[in-house]
């Protein structure tokens, strides 16, 4: 837990029980994690779910500075995702809280449990438009700048609220 400051990005979603809660309580709690400071949040968006039933989602991005390593960060990710209540009953299933890691630093990370970026950041409006919301700029390691994928998402339905 003694690594360099790198600064983070973590998408969060919801469509279970009262979503929005869930979303807003995830960004504060990001906060209070070891080694991590929240310096960054988008607003909250809703979106229809993609590959699932189910209601809408609620999702948002959060940036975070934090010494803490990927793997490390994914458990506290993940512990959070089980005191929300998440059950993993089938893929694509509704869900009370989802955290990924969507960039971490500048860092490609390809293992078991983590990639990063995120696979579906590029693919997927519910990721990339909170992303750039908070940083217009931000580039994604190994793929360019996130703005030049808004066209291949520019199909989803994704509404500010
Ligand atoms: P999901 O059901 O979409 O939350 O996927 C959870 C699984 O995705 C976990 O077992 C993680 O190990 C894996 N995973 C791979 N890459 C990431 C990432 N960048 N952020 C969060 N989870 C990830």
């Amino acid at each position: 837990m003694t690594g360099a400051r790198i600064t983070a990005y973590i998408g969060i979603g919801a469509n279970l029980g009262n979503a929005r809660a869930s979303v807003e309580k995830a960004i504060q709690q990001l906060d209070t994690l070891p080694a991590t400071r929240l310096t960054g949040q988008s607003c909250l968006f809703r979106t229809a779910p993609i590959d699932a039933g189910g209601d809408d989602y609620i999702n948002a991005a959060a940036r975070i500075e934090t010494r803490l390593q990927p793997g490390e960060l994914l458990q506290e990710l993940q512990l959070m995702e089980q005191a929300a209540g998440r059950e993993r009953r089938f893929v694509n299933a509704p869900r009370t809280l989802d955290l990924d890691i969507l960039l971490f630093g500048s860092q490609e990370i390809s293992t078991e449990l983590l990639t990063v970026p995120h696979p579906r950041l590029t693919q997927r409006a519910f990721a990339l438009i909170p992303l750039l919301q908070i940083d217009p700029l931000i580039a994604i390691p190994g793929k360019g700048p996130a703005h030049s994928f808004v066209t291949a998402v520019a199909g989803q339905v994704i509404c500010k609220i």
